[in-house]
């Protein structure tokens, strides 16, 4: 049975829970921060705790060490309080007005028909409990809540790191309860584009549509084989292109340009005399295709239509276009040698759009290591280089978080876990892009890493919390900063 609230009077650990809800009950998508971060003062000052408040929106607690721990080193948390509104079409909810409507079902907490904020609400609600009242030890602590990350890590990238004193940084927007993040990826987006000469013709158009794809998060999904249908289309099109004198009329894609690309429409003109060798060409791909996807988008669906065209792009055009998509990259290009677990660099082509003789895409990547960054720029100019495409200079850059060599953080957060439970967590290099990587960048030296409770489908309606997973983390957190301590 769904219960419509969660009540937090149930739900462990308590003093966790109430700030969780508290956050729900506040509308807060990315750039819709402010009544948040009015809470979250009147928060600190109720608490007598020292906070301010910069330009971008940003919010700094410091939060005195607990009786006997004044000379460790403090340690920074960091959250972001801004979420990704989504909801079903059918849903009337004004997400920049009322809050999201909680569903509890048992071990699972979600909201009903939008996205549930978990991200990163799971992290605000740890540094919330932090500035109440409590009994157990920690060093002195400084709470950043950041702004607009969700739109690029914007906020945090307008804040002044000058006032930060620790060198030691725990983050809990990423990782798992029994994974510890020490590492993430950089990012870098261009805009794609190429002008064809359109050719009037009256010939009959192929349409194939293509959708039932798993897609996902371009970052967090990559490396798993999962099906592009913008690699699909680049086969298609090179190999209706292989027929004779065919010709790119329209292509259009719905849905997130951050996600694996899940869907295309793709339409041609085909000389009338090529009609039926058009048909076999599509339904032997088709073949292959649905053998290839069996195992990773077992939900794949192809299905082709004729009608009458009018124009298209000529049929050199097309051709480079084909090759275009044809080389271009889609998945993962480098693994760690030791860590096969860790990519290290990955791009792909994340959405594109053909009509009236404009093509445009956008190609997006994610790498580690600058040499990587770079020789996979370099591919991209060479691909374009041969097909005419144009490059436009990438807007949202980020650098990104390398793991560091040396880590004592990392080392403790370790021993802590081996010694609660008896095993090793797992330590991971993230493929998404985290905050961290510009607080390594403006302070160097400083020593990071993630973890947190269990939640799946950020950033979509699926978004759901596991709350078993909130005691565990919170006891494991709790033996952390009692570690942290510790004066070295
Ligand atoms: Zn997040």
């Amino acid at each position: 049975m769904a219960e419509r609230c969660i009540c937090p009077a149930e739900v462990a650990p308590r003093e966790l829970m109430r700030h969780f809800e508290a956050i729900c009950a506040i509308p807060h998508g990315t750039g819709n921060e402010q009544t948040l971060g009015r809470h979250i003062l009147a928060l600190a000052e109720q608490n007598d705790l020292a906070a301010q408040q910069d330009a971008a929106g940003n919010i700094l607690v410091r939060v005195p060490a607990a009786a006997g721990c004044e000379d460790a080193p403090p340690l920074l948390l960091q959250g972001h309080m801004d979420m990704v509104c989504v909801k079903e079409e059918d849903v009337a909810l004004d997400m920049d007005r009322e809050p999201v409507r909680l569903i509890r079902e048992g071990n699972i907490l979600r909201a009903d028909r939008t996205s549930l904020g978990a991200d990163n609400a799971v992290g605000l609600c740890h540094m919330m409990a932090l500035m109440e009242p409590h009994d157990f030890p920690h060093p002195p602590l400084e709470l950043l809540f950041t702004v607009e990350e969700e739109s690029g890590l914007v906020g945090i990238q307008q804040f002044d790191f000058g006032c930060i004193q620790a060198r030691r940084a725990i983050n809990m927007d990423c990782g798992d309860p029994d994974v510890l993040v020490i590492g993430a990826a950089g990012g870098e987006k261009f805009r794609l584009s190429r002008c064809c000469t359109v050719v009037e013709r009256s010939d009959p158009r192929l349409t194939v549509t293509i959708w039932g794809l798993l897609g996902g998060h371009a970052g967090l999904e990559a490396g798993k084989n999962r099906g592009s249908a913008l690699e699909l289309g680049g086969r298609l099109l090179d190999a209706l292109c292989r027929l004779g004198d065919v010709r790119l009329s329209r292509l259009e894609m719905s849905g997130s340009r951050r996600n694996i690309p899940d869907n295309l429409c793709l339409s041609v003109l085909v000389p009338r005399t090529l009609q039926a060798k058009a048909d076999d060409v599509v339904a032997e791909l088709d073949q292959i295709f649905a053998d290839e996807l069996a195992q990773t988008d077992p939900g794949y669906q192809l299905e082709k239509s004729w009608d009458q065209g009018a124009q298209g792009a000529a049929a050199a055009d097309t051709r480079a276009l084909a090759d275009l998509m044809l080389l271009i990259l889609y998945d993962v290009q480098r693994r760690h040698a030791a860590h096969p677990a860790w990519i290290q660099a990955a791009a792909l082509l994340s959405w594109a759009d053909y009509r009236e003789g404009l093509w445009e895409g956008e190609f997006s990547l994610r790498y580690n290591r600058e040499e990587y960054h770079s020789a996979m720029i370099r591919r991209l100019e060479a691909i374009c280089r041969l097909t005419d495409v144009t490059i436009h200079p990438a807007n949202d850059a980020t650098p990104p978080w390398p793991a560091a060599e040396d880590s004592p953080l990392r080392d403790l957060c370790a021993a802590v876990f081996r010694r609660l439970n008896g095993r090793d967590m797992v330590q991971e290099i993230e493929n998404g892009s985290v905050e961290q990587s510009i607080m390594v960048r403006e302070v160097p030296g400083m020593d990071c890493v993630g973890f947190a409770p269990k939640s799946r489908g950020a950033h979509t309606t699926a978004e759901h919390l596991y709350l078993d997973t909130m005691q565990p983390v919170w006891d494991y957190f709790r033996a952390v900063l009692r570690e942290l301590c510790q004066k070295t």
